[in-house]
């Protein structure tokens, strides 16, 4: 089916029970100005949700133009894309789980009204219970989903899995209806009902899976399950049920008024009923894809760098096109930034595609544009009447990257040559020269990254971004604080992430030997990440432990400081290296605590937090979310503060 088909179907399906279709809010929120997009089906509706009276009654249905600009970053693999669109239904109040649960798998499995899947390519989760906020397996779904499949001449098992993890152990057990914890079937704004304020509605949630019947990847783990990661199922919607209120005991209360909220994504149902896992894969980016094919003489499916080029462009420009028709310009800061990196990226991936010999005119983001704004001009007649104003947007933005990238490469090679005669750690790149080229001559720091990778530079990412939060508080002092505050939060968390990270790698020698080393490393603002080398599966005690030592360092408020010496006598100290590096004679180390009885030594450039303590604001729990095989004979460790 086409997107359009099924976002026609599923309004339909809806309103012919009862329900009002409302048009979707603006992909830019007009009156919140606590976030630049939406990004979700529910988030205009959350007034709603908590008790005011919506003018259009009590059962709504939608599809959601939504936007995630954390996602800029994870855009190139077969199912992130930035934009979306959501299909939503409510009820305010009316009807529950009974109905929703029935209403839902009808319109997935019916060939007359709905998708017409096969029911036997349907797993559903539920909520299996909390012990600790004494609630229990959410039976009444469990019943619900035993008839559904019944009355498709399917037997469905209920397996109860518990949390995550222990789905790589349990495996399916030939089960239909699988139940974890709080982590993945509970809903609230503030995550696991032990987060929640008081006063604060949550409930239990039901998704459904489609099963791609592709083998298992042990690398994930021992057993497959429908949460696993290998891609065989894929999420393709979710009921959440809003029917308890926390209590100031920690209890909860049945609330008098229940709400639904459902979401599916558009693009990944379309992508099921066409039994195809890549998202980009469906009608909507069928001719741009087919055409960049063909002017670039590349095939969408060539190599794993191609097909992310590709995807790049496809999902940027798509979502650049819907957020310029809310009005939105190019501009240095909120939501004109992140545009203009949609626009500035696009054209990079776009130029990447480029064989040496071609027109340039092909190789400009207008006709994309255009071609997107044919395909969804039926449904969104406003990226029409916009059009013109769109691609004047897109040129100047254009002339001005081009220009950009004249000066900043002249300014590159500058600091490049510089940082070669230097005698910086790793030879990285001057953080104040790199910092000074993305901000003033606005070149694209993922420029930086890929020049200074051919030419064998480092860049330190986690100072760049110290810089970029200064420079934003700087900049924008007294304007609206939302963007700068985003920004400022995500530097200020990566660098306690990369302290976390020192005391973890520590930790994890102490608990599982001094053989443990670090094999690679990538930290984010959402949560860190260690490959360290170690030749088994950890179990839960281990981890338990982990976690325990993490979190008392933090708590005993130790100094983190940063000595400069010799690079023989940080050897000496047994101060641990970073993976990868290569050092000059004078090296800098960072210790917890210090030097003659630090917790921790490690060779770094840092930054770090002053103290770990920082680590624990806002009464922080430092939390291992994941422990897997990387590769024969290493481990890979996600983890987070929460
Ligand atoms: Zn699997
Ligand atoms: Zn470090």
């Amino acid at each position: 089916m086409t997107v359009a088909e099924v976002r026609k179907r599923y309004l339909d399906f809806f309103a012919k029970r009862g329900h009002v279709i409302i048009p979707s809010a603006p992909i830019v929120p007009e009156n919140d100005p606590t976030t630049l997009f939406t990004s979700s089906g529910m988030q205009p509706l959350v007034p709603y949700l908590l008790g005011q009276t919506h003018p259009e009654g009590t059962r709504l249905v939608d599809s959601q133009l939504s936007f995630r600009a954390g996602d800029i970053e994870e855009v190139g693999d077969n199912r992130h894309t930035t934009f979306f669109e959501m299909l939503g239904n409510w009820s305010l109040g009316d009807y529950f789980k009974k109905e929703q649960l029935p209403w839902i798998f009808e319109f997935l499995t019916s060939k007359e009204e709905g998708l017409g899947f096969d029911p036997n390519k349907l797993y559903v989760t539920v909520y299996d219970g909390d012990v600790e906020a004494n609630m229990e397996l959410d039976i009444e779904a469990v019943d619900i989903w035993k008839n559904l499949f019944k009355e498709k001449g399917i037997e469905a098992e209920l397996v109860r899995i518990g949390m995550e993890e222990e789905g790589y152990e349990k495996g399916m057990q030939g089960g239909r209806i699988f139940s974890y914890g709080s982590k993945k079937n509970w809903w609230s704004r503030s995550g696991v009902p032990r987060n929640m304020p008081v006063g604060e509605p949550g409930g239990p949630d039901s998704e459904i899976f489609y099963d791609f019947g592709t083998p298992h990847d042990q690398k994930w783990g021992k057993e497959c399950h429908v949460n696993c990661d290998c891609g065989r199922f894929v999420e393709i919607c979710n009921s959440v049920f809003m029917q308890y209120m926390k209590n100031a005991d920690g209890s909860f209360l049945v609330l008098p008024k229940r709400n639904v909220d459902f979401g599916g994504g558009l693009e990944r149902l379309t992508a099921a009923t066409l039994n195809t896992q890549d998202v980009f894969d469906i009608d909507v980016f069928d001719e741009t894809r087919s055409k960049l094919e063909e002017i670039s003489g590349e095939k969408y499916t060539q190599s794993t760098e191609i097909t992310r080029s590709f995807r790049i462009v496809l999902d940027h420009v798509r979502a650049a096109v819907f957020i310029m028709a809310a009005g939105v310009q190019p501009a240095h800061s909120e939501q004109g930034y992140i545009l203009r990196r949609l626009l500035r990226r696009s054209m990079l991936f776009l130029n990447r595609l480029k064989p040496e010999s071609s027109d340039t005119g092909s190789f400009t983001l207008g006709w994309i544009v255009e071609s997107f704004i044919k395909m969804y001009a039926d449904d969104y007649p406003h990226l029409k009447s916009k059009e013109k104003e769109i691609q004047d947007y897109v040129i100047a933005e254009e002339n001005k990257f081009l220009f950009t990238l004249k000066q900043g490469m002249r300014e590159f090679e500058r600091i490049s040559i510089a940082s070669i005669n230097g005698t910086q750690i790793v030879k990285d790149l001057d953080s104040d020269a790199v910092f000074k080229l993305v901000t003033s001559h606005g070149f694209p720091f993922e420029l930086v990254q890929e020049l200074a990778k051919e030419r064998g530079l480092g860049v330190n990412e986690m100072v760049f971004a110290k810089d970029m939060k200064a420079h934003q508080e700087i900049s924008r002092a007294g304007a609206a604080q939302k963007f700068a505050g985003g920004l400022a939060d995500h530097a200020e968390q990566t660098v306690r992430y990369h302290t976390a990270h020192h005391i973890l790698l520590k930790a994890l020698q102490m608990v599982l030997g001094p053989e443990v080393h670090q094999r690679g490393s990538n930290i984010t603002s959402e949560r860190l990440r260690i490959d360290f080398s170690y030749g088994a599966k950890m179990t839960d005690e281990q981890k338990a432990e982990v976690e325990k030592i993490v979190n008392e360092k933090i708590t005993e408020a130790i100094p983190v400081v940063r000595t400069d010496m010799p690079k023989e006598e940080a050897e000496k100290l047994g101060a641990e290296h970073e993976f990868g590096a290569t050092y000059p004679d004078t090296v800098s180390v960072y210790s917890v605590g210090a030097l003659d009885t630090a917790f921790s030594i490690e060779f770094c450039g840092g930054p770090h937090v002053s103290n770990t303590k920082e680590l624990g604001e806002g009464n922080k729990k430092f939390k291992i979310t994941k422990e897997e095989a990387s590769s024969a004979g290493i481990r890979r460790i996600k983890a987070v503060s929460e």
